[in-house]
């Protein structure tokens, strides 16, 4: 029989896997995913928000642990563990050589990706390269892996792990570690999460999910079931507006539409609905997605014109371009006089300013509603663009209960065999709200944290049996 079992197969399996291995353990970790498809959302990532309290290789000034945690107090409104939330802080200072270990290289933050250099650590290559190293790393230390292998349920025995189940194969181990993401791919789950809304709409049948489909949360749900302690609010999610062309699953980052704040954002009734220009994009890009879920049909049109060209990352898609904005109405299937009002209204609502995308500008609307803070602009030069926008899910933040020692708990006690890591537990973290990078921070810490504890728990019960 195994020591550790890890279910999952992304940055917080691999890290807990790596690390039960390097305490002595037998690993045997168990894959949803083809081989080609493995690393779940962990593939599509980039970088690791770090703490550092003097410039360290890549990342420059200093991000010391008080402002690690204000930006992660501010971001969830509180709704935040603070000794798990600086637990995750301070392992992120140093897990960087540990990383390089294992093969992770690192480069600075792109000059695209702005506000980035100073905070987070970036994956040269990006996570895809990550999880190659991660899993030749564990294969060179002799992890077993074993791909195509979902986990249906789980046997407990009152609070104690005891086997996995694949199909109809049962799986023994020692102890084992859950790390297999959230329920962001499950569409129905999504639908009784979000329900109903006032048009007799399912806003989440118009969801795409930008990483995995295979975190369906049967797991997640299993254990909820087995009275595992939950924490988070279902309808919690990391959640961005995306090009309405997107695939449904793994469109990744190239799909996002960066130039929200260049220009105005209408729904299909032509109307604005939120300000643009409230702060900079990567503070508001993952409320987005919400916005849109909210509006009818869950769809909106970023319209921008020829000033905003190379003032943002291209999106991997064309736009729709027009030479006169009633053409553009026309191309976009929209009412035409409404959004021709609504331009109309923006753009005479425009006061002058400096506008200057660097910085919090003085270009403002006035007398508009909703307003747009910052770099205001008319829209008036053509060629005009459009991009249609739908949400996409990151990933959900509803999770299991948990504590320093990245214990499952049932009823306030923590199970002597059993972890949680990453998604499926960074509810813990992130009550809503998301800050950049943060969430391989989590899953780095937590997978570490629970892959030490399962080869303890193992060790532990091999020394009380040898007494
Ligand atoms: C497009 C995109 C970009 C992102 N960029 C960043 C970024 O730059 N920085 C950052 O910090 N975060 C980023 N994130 C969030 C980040 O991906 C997650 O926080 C992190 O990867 C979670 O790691 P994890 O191991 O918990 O989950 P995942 O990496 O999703 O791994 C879950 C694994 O579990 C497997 N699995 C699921 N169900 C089962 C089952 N029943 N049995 C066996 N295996 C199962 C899946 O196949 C998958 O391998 C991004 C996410 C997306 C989608």
């Amino acid at each position: 029989m195994v020591d550790v079992l890890v279910i999952g197969g992304g940055n917080a399996a691999l890290c807990a896997a790596l690390t039960a291995r390097e305490a002595g353990a037998t690993v045997l970790l168990l894959e949803a995913s083809p081989r080609a498809w493995r690393g779940g959302n962990t593939q599509h990532t980039r970088n690791l928000r770090c703490m550092h309290d003097a410039p360290q290789d890549v990342l420059v000034d200093a991000y010391p642990e008080e402002e690690f945690w204000q930006d992660l107090l501010k971001v969830t409104g509180g709704q935040t563990d603070e000794a798990l939330a600086r637990l995750v802080i301070r392992a992120s200072s140093t897990v960087r050589p540990w990383m390089r270990r294992h093969g992770v290289h690192f480069q600075p933050s792109l000059s695209g990706a702005l506000h980035t250099a100073r905070t987070n650590a970036f994956f040269m290559g990006g996570g895809k390269a990550l999880v190659n190293a991660y899993y030749r790393s564990a294969e060179t230390l002799g992890v077993q892996l074993r791909y195509e292998a979902p986990v249906s349920r789980i046997e407990l025995d009152g609070d104690r792990f005891v086997a996995a189940w694949v199909g109809d194969e049962r799986i023994a181990a020692r102890s084992c570690v859950l790390a297999a993401g959230g329920f962001e791919s499950n569409r129905e789950w999504l639908r009784q999460a979000w329900g109903r809304n006032e048009r007799g709409e399912y806003p989440s049948d118009q969801f795409l999910i930008r990483g995995t489909r295979f975190n369906t949360g049967v797991l997640l749900r299993f254990m909820l079931d087995a009275g595992a302690d939950a924490i988070g609010d279902p309808t919690q999610a990391h959640m961005v507006a995306i090009d309405a062309r997107a695939p449904l699953y793994d469109g990744g980052i190239c799909t996002r539409i960066d130039c929200v704040s260049l220009g105005v954002v209408v729904n299909r009734d032509g109307e604005r609905f939120y300000d643009e220009g409230e702060d900079f994009w990567p503070k508001r890009y993952a409320i987005w997605g919400r916005l849109v879920a909210q509006q009818p049909g869950q769809t909106a049109w970023s319209i921008i014109d020829a000033k905003a060209v190379g003032r943002f990352m291209p999106p991997v898609f064309p736009g729709t371009h027009a030479h006169s904005l009633p053409e553009l109405a026309r191309a976009l299937g929209l009412p035409e006089q409404r959004l021709l009002g609504t331009l109309q209204d923006y753009n005479a609502a425009c006061r002058p300013g400096s506008f200057d995308h660097t910085r919090l500008d003085d270009c403002r609307t006035e007398g508009l509603s909703p307003v747009k803070s910052h770099w205001a602009l008319p829209i008036d030069k053509p060629p005009f663009t459009a991009y249609a926008l739908r949400p996409g899910v990151t990933f959900t933040y509803l999770g299991l209960r948990t504590d320093e020692t990245a214990a499952v708990r049932f009823g306030g006690r923590p199970s002597p065999n059993l972890f949680v890591a990453g998604e499926m537990m960074a509810g813990n973290v992130l009550g809503r709200g998301y800050t950049a990078g943060v969430g391989m921070s989590i899953g780095t810490a937590f997978g570490r944290i629970a892959g030490q504890r399962a080869a303890w728990s193992v060790q532990g019960e091999a020394r009380h049996a040898a007494a």
